[in-house]
Parts: C-alpha cells; sequence; structure tokens
C-alpha cells in the first residue's frame, strides 16, 4: 500500500495514539478538580473573537486543533459538570459514560438499522427501561434525543391510533379537530409537538392546577366533556411525571382511570420524574406510570447519561411502528446478512440514521446498577429538603411553591419591598450568582413572581453546597437591597 495514499486515518498512528492518551488525562484531571474552578465564567471577547475565522483549507493537524479546543473552548462550560449547578433540569455526565460515547464513535454503528451488535445493546437497553417503568413485554421503545423529541414520538402515536380515520394517508385536512390536553404547567416542548403535528397550538388545552401544582382532575373531565360537545376529537391526555417549574407530580392513576373511560390515550411527560421510580421514597407515587399508553423519559438528566439521550416506550408495539414505518425498496428488510434483524429502528421515529446512544446508557447501568442510580436520586430529593429547610429558617429568604422531587422555588424577600422590587432584586441575585461563578441556580414566575429554582439533578452536590447557596443568597440580597 502507498504511504502517501490520502485517507481521513491519522498520518502517524503513534503520534495519534499520543494524543489520544493526553487527551483523556486531561479530561480526567478537568473533571477531578471541577468543584475547584467557578461554575461558570463568561468568555472574554478576545476569546469570542476567534470564533469568526473561516473554515481551514489546508490541514491544521490534530494537535493544532486539540490546543485550540484547550485554549478556547475548554475553559468555558456550561458548568452542570459542577458540584453547584442546579439550573433549568440537567445532569452532570460521568467519564465511563464520555468513554462510552468515544467507543460508540469509534465503532460508528447506524442504528437506523441492520443486522449488528450495537442493535442488541439498544435493544437491551430499552428492555431494561420498560421493565424499569413497569411497561409490558410487547411494548416497543425508541432511545431519542431526549424528552421533547420522545413527546413529539408519544403524541404523534397517540394522535394516529385515536384520530379515527387514517392520519398518514388523508392528513388532518377536514376531518373533526382533534384535541390533546394538559396541565398549565406542561413543559413547552408538547406545544411544540402538537404544532408541528398540525394540530394548531389551540387543540392543546390547558387545564388548570391545584395549589400543589398538580392538575385539576374535574377540570380536564369537563373541558373534555365540552369539547365532544362542540364536536371536536379528543385524542391523548399528557399526564406529568415532575413538572419543569416544581416538580409537581400530577395524579397518574386517576388520569388512567379518566382516559380508560374516555377511550383517550394516556402519555406520560416523565422527563424528569420517570426514572425517580428507581427512588425508594417516590415508587408508589409514580407507579401508575405502567397504566400509560407513552411514557417518554430523559435519561441525560437524573440518570447523568452524557447529553443527549431520552427514551419513548409505546405500550403496544404494533401503534408504534404503524405511525412511524416506511419501507422503500432501498431499505428493504431482509432474513439474513446485514440487512437481516428482527428490529429495525427508524421504524419507530423520524430518524432513519441514528447513533449508538445506546452504548453510553448501557455501559453506565453495568457500571453503577440500579440501586445506586436510586440512592442518588434519594439523596438529591432530600437535599432539596434540607435546602427548603434553610430557606424556611432564614427570616430574609421564603419558598414559593412546595418543594416537589428534588427542585425547590424561593426568593430573597427581607420585607418592606413590593413586588416589581422584589422581582428586580431577586434577577439582579441570580445573575450575581452566575457572574461570581458561585452557583447556578436558574429562575422562573410563579403567580406573577419572580423566583430563584433549583433542580438538584446532581450527583456531585454536597450539604456544604447547599450551605454556601443560602449564605450567598442573602449576602448578595443585602448588598443590592
Ligand atoms: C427537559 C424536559 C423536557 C424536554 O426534554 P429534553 O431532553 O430537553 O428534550 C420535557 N419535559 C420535561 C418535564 C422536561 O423537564
Amino acid at each position: 500500500m502507498s504511504k502517501n495514499y490520502e485517507t481521513l486515518d491519522p498520518e502517524n498512528w503513534n503520534e495519534m495514539r499520543e494524543l489520544a492518551h493526553r487527551m483523556v488525562d486531561d479530561a480526567l484531571n478537568y473533571l477531578e478538580k471541577v468543584g475547584e474552578r467557578p461554575v461558570w465564567q463568561e468568555m472574554p471577547e478576545s476569546v469570542a473573537e476567534r470564533f469568526q475565522t473561516s473554515a481551514p483549507k489546508r490541514p491544521q493537524g490534530a494537535e493544532s486543533a486539540y490546543k485550540d479546543f484547550l485554549e478556547n473552548v475548554f475553559p468555558y462550560p456550561m458548568g452542570n459538570i459542577h458540584p453547584r449547578f442546579w439550573g433549568w433540569y440537567m445532569g452532570n455526565g460521568t467519564v465511563l459514560g464520555a468513554l462510552a460515547d468515544f467507543m460508540a464513535a469509534i465503532m460508528n454503528s447506524n442504528l437506523g438499522g441492520g443486522n449488528h451488535g450495537a442493535v442488541q445493546v439498544e435493544e437491551q437497553v430499552i428492555n431494561w427501561i420498560k421493565s424499569i417503568i413497569g411497561m409490558p413485554a410487547e411494548s416497543s421503545g425508541l432511545l431519542v434525543s431526549g424528552g421533547s423529541m420522545a413527546n413529539l414520538v408519544g403524541i404523534t402515536v397517540a394522535r394516529n391510533v385515536k384520530a379515527g380515520f387514517d392520519v398518514r394517508e388523508e392528513g388532518l385536512q377536514s376531518n373533526p379537530q382533534l384535541t390533546v390536553y394538559a396541565s398549565t404547567e406542561v413543559h413547552s416542548s408538547v406545544q411544540k409537538a402538537v404544532e408541528l403535528l398540525g394540530m394548531g397550538k389551540h387543540s392543546q388545552r390547558k387545564i388548570p392546577v391545584q395549589a400543589d401544582y398538580t392538575i385539576n382532575i374535574d377540570a380536564l373531565a369537563k373541558q373534555i366533556a365540552a369539547d365532544r360537545e362542540a364536536g371536536l376529537r379528543p385524542v391523548c391526555v399528557i399526564g406529568n411525571a415532575g413538572t419543569i417549574n416544581t416538580g409537581a407530580i400530577d395524579d397518574l392513576n386517576a388520569l388512567a382511570d379518566l382516559c380508560k373511560k374516555e377511550n383517550i390515550w394516556f402519555h406520560v411527560d416523565g422527563a424528569i420524574g420517570a426514572v425517580a421510580i428507581l427512588s425508594q421514597k417516590m415508587k408508589s407515587q409514580l407507579a401508575a406510570m405502567e397504566r400509560a399508553d407513552s411514557v417518554a423519559l430523559d435519561l441525560h438528566k437524573w440518570m447523568h447519561i452524557p447529553f443527549e439521550a431520552g427514551c419513548v416506550l409505546v405500550r403496544h408495539g404494533d401503534d408504534h411502528r404503524t405511525t412511524f414505518s416506511l419501507t422503500p425498496e432501498y431499505l428493504a428488510h431482509e432474513v439474513r446478512g446485514l440487512p437481516g434483524g428482527k428490529l429495525w429502528f427508524s421504524d419507530y421515529g423520524l430518524q432513519l440514521s441514528r447513533n449508538f446512544r445506546a452504548l453510553k446508557v448501557w455501559m453506565s447501568i453495568k457500571e453503577h446498577g440500579l440501586d445506586r442510580y436510586g440512592r442518588m436520586i434519594d439523596r438529591n430529593i432530600d437535599q432539596a429538603h434540607y435546602f427548603a429547610g434553610l430557606v424556611e429558617k432564614d427570616p430574609e429568604m421564603e419558598l414559593t411553591a412546595p418543594v416537589g422531587l428534588d427542585i425547590v422555588c424561593f426568593r430573597y424577600n427581607p420585607g418592606g419591598k413590593d413586588e416589581g422590587a422584589l422581582n428586580a432584586l431577586n434577577k439582579e441575585i441570580l445573575l450575581q450568582l452566575h457572574e461570581q461563578g458561585i452557583a447556578v441556580p436558574s429562575y422562573t414566575t410563579l403567580a406573577g413572581r419572580y423566583c430563584l429554582r433549583i433542580a438538584i439533578a446532581n450527583h456531585r452536590s454536597r450539604q456544604e453546597d447547599f450551605d454556601v447557596l443560602a449564605a450567598e443568597v442573602v449576602r448578595i440580597g443585602r448588598e443590592w437591597a
């Protein structure tokens, strides 16, 4: 073989091997010391400018590309690897999860279909998740990018199965309007799905919540009855297993009963809370997920799988398959050879080419076992109550919602200020916490009150980290009040 034959492989495998070893060392050193660095720091202008150059036409080489990464990207992480990151709702990732992603990229298998090892891995991971959630063996599943895609898949199947006409054949034109139902607290990805599915956002009925932020079942039943009366066709109810704002868990059993009675599809958005069924504390409240027609869940949140990893399960695999399967001759399945294999994941979702995201899930579950994940989840829930206790004890802070799962909403309120001033003050506290690199809570607005919000999906947080947050909120609050 000619030595100068051009490929994209390393010109010198030993040099590349040496670089790869250095990358692994840099990566582990970086993570081992993550807690000693600021949670977040803004990229300086002078660095940001380096991202304005055009793509190189000539090779700059692996060594130089890596140097650019080390200098310009690595120092500016989002922060969710840090023990004091509790923003939005994210996981930390793990070392083995990252290494598994590397091995998956090395194999570079395409999980669209075919008969190869990666398919076995994804199938086994889906089977494990089915049994965690309590779905029957004949249910189907798909690993997807995250909760948003899992909701889209679940609601698509719901629409097609419950429409009462052949949606794939006829589309939605000149058919009765289809409606879906969820509380006002449901995640925005549901509305995106409803819009993308051509139902229009007005088809998503937003049902009021009770004081604990769970859906009002009576109001839901009334809305369904009124819509039927008006000639609309209810197809799907979405129950929350952990709302994004406050971690509230809808009464899933009552929703399952109602859906059964009304012949409506029951989808659970468990992006946050579904995996909390591994926690001894939460098990019973989440048990009714097993009654759902479909469940969306995230693995890159409370399971700490590196982004992206979510999963959707559908009770009747046939419903799932007939919604998405489309097999042109160039993708025909065979019984032998590489195009063999009974399970083609491209029959269960929108994507044809799919990455090997199952490997990081499979290796992580083997590394830690499900019981450890359950303990990590339990500990985060305890930490939420610990922090809520600190807030309640402090006369200058207050809770703004009941603690739900691992989510605490609170604000600084020293007294004597109107709502407008409190909103502005709490926003300043939030941004100071970020800019000073102390901690990353996020924010939400509940009943017009701006509040700080921590979502503790963090296997690295320790009790001291919450003491730091409580003390710093008060310090900054006094400074800016
Ligand atoms: C995060 C989240 C989603 C969206 O999931 P992604 O993984 O970000 O796509 C949906 N629903 C809830 C309740 C969430 O918390």
